[in-house]
């Protein structure tokens, strides 16, 4: 067999559909970007052959030699571009990277203070379905109800009367800066380790477009894949902290959580650093900003309503709780048009999870492919002209949906990804 559609022929074509797809669709997915073509070849290298338990110079394997350089390539380029001095870039996902903090840096059982995942937080801030719930005692901190914005004043007094032996700042929904001084004030009131997951923001604050947390926080973890624009990963970074502290985290991940680290994704991740490192990206994630802001102007001119009213960052967050319909269906509706979002819960949300309030949207993935502020503002009149229909009865929604579908297919053509 010579190729995937000789050998597998099914999986060849899920293969071709997922391209399509990834073309044709307006992908708002704030959580989402499409990597490069250089990112992508190098994940299918040889070093997926690898097995390379342990650290650069340090391993249990032999044969490691070229693996050590691509390692240490790719925490040189990590420190550089977010002028620290550890990084750990094994973590096989954000959601490894948090759980070695977990292990490094607290005990079962202890008090950890993360932001509720129904007001913005992460599932592995504390989330009682996710190991950080089941085995810490989890406080939430949220937003003030009235603004959407993070109640600082409350976190304090939440942190005062708590105790928590660890502080997590960062989000996977919230469209605004976070104080991270102010947070380690806190932290630091209370003798709290203080760690973010700047996940979402990684690649704008690689960019100089988004607060630093590096230099108020303990320790930062992120994943690779979302505005940083790498591979599917995860990454931990710390600065200023003594050997002892890096040494802990280093053990957390390997032997603490993982086995062998995935040597060509170790190698994507150096790739998208260096590409990171580039004045274009910096081009790019102002891009990224400016869209951003574009989409949340045309949205609130449409009289819908946006959490915390704006966005200084990458993502926006759509109230939808005073419409007849849920975050579910909008969703849907939105998919059926080729434009794809998440149903996202809303503070306060009367839904569960799985249904919602809300919607939250993206731009780094249609910037990657292009798009200007002009084209993004089409696009969110194009999203609201469904939101509008959803009201309207079925077969007016059907032939919205139809319509915006043709204008989306038409756009993405402009703008081909690869
Ligand atoms: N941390 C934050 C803030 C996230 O938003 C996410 C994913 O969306 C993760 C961690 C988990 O990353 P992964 O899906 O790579 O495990």
């Amino acid at each position: 067999y010579i190729t995937l559609a000789d050998f597998d022929p099914e999986l060849a074509e899920a293969v071709r559909h997922e391209e399509r797809r990834q073309e044709d669709h307006a992908e708002l997915i704030a959580s989402e970007n499409y990597a490069s073509p250089l990112v992508m070849a190098i994940q299918s290298s040889v070093f997926t052959n690898k097995y390379a338990e342990g650290y650069p110079g340090k391993r249990y394997y032999s044969g490691c030699e070229h693996v050590d350089t691509a390692e240490r390539l790719a925490i040189e380029r990590a420190r550089a571009l977010f002028n620290c001095d550890y990084a750990n870039v094994q973590p096989h996902s954000g959601a490894q990277a948090n759980a070695a903090v977990f292990l490094a840096l607290t005990n079962p059982g202890d008090t950890v203070m993360g932001m509720n995942l129904a007001q913005g937080g992460h599932l592995t801030h504390g989330n009682p379905s996710n190991f950080s719930g089941r085995h810490y005692r989890i406080v939430p901190y949220g937003l003030d109800p009235e603004t959407g914005l993070i109640d600082y004043d409350e976190m304090e007094r939440i942190a005062l009367e708590a105790r928590p032996k660890m502080l997590i700042g960062g989000f996977s929904a919230y469209s605004r800066h976070k104080d991270w001084a102010r947070m380690r004030a806190i932290a630091d009131k209370v003798g709290a380790i203080f760690w973010v997951d700047m996940a979402h923001v990684a690649g704008l604050v690689a960019a100089g477009e988004y607060p630093d947390p590096l230099p108020h926080a303990h320790v930062v973890t992120s994943t690779t894949h979302k505005t940083l624009r790498g591979p599917r990963g995860g990454i931990i970074l710390a600065k200023g902290q003594d050997e002892d502290f890096c040494k802990k985290l280093n053990s957390a991940v390997f032997p603490g959580i993982q086995g062998g680290p995935l040597m060509h994704v170790i190698a994507a991740k150096a790739v998208a650093f260096r590409e990171a490192l580039q004045p274009e990206f910096r081009a790019y994630q102002r891009q990224v900003l400016s869209n951003a802001r574009a989409m949340a102007a045309v949205i609130q001119s449409r009289g819908y309503r946006i959490v915390s009213n704006g966005t200084d960052n990458h993502l926006i967050l759509i109230d939808l709780s005073s419409l007849p319909y849920t975050g579910k269906d909008a969703d849907a509706a939105l998919s059926d048009a080729y434009i794809t979002t998440n149903k996202n819960s809303v503070p306060n949300d009367p839904r569960s999870p799985f249904v919602t309030s809300g919607l939250r949207i993206g731009t780094p993935a249609v910037t990657t492919r292009g798009l200007g502020v002009a084209e993004c503002e089409q696009l969110a009149g194009w999203l609201c002209d469904v939101l509008d229909a959803l009201t309207s009865g079925e077969q007016a929604l059907a032939k919205v949906r139809r319509r915006v579908r043709e204008h989306v297919v038409a756009l993405c053509r402009r703008y081909p990804v690869y």
